[in-house]
């Protein structure tokens, strides 16, 4: 198994560390429902993608 030859020093450590942050997920307006979602998923409001309901999500 490899092992570090040195310690990684506070510095180093927090500049690696300063790309991994979280990104916002596109958020969209429902064409069909006008409700805020995820782009490229089915609406979770009415169940539509691209115009069409799609069989095996509960619309409510
Ligand atoms: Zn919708």
């Amino acid at each position: 198994m490899a092992v570090p030859k040195k310690r990684t020093s506070k510095t180093r450590k927090r500049k690696r560390r300063t790309h991994f942050k979280l990104s916002v997920p596109g958020l969209v307006n429902c064409p069909q429902c006008g409700e805020q979602k995820v782009s490229h998923r089915v609406c979770p409001h009415c169940g539509y993608y691209k115009g069409n309901e799609v069989e095996g999500v509960v619309a409510e």
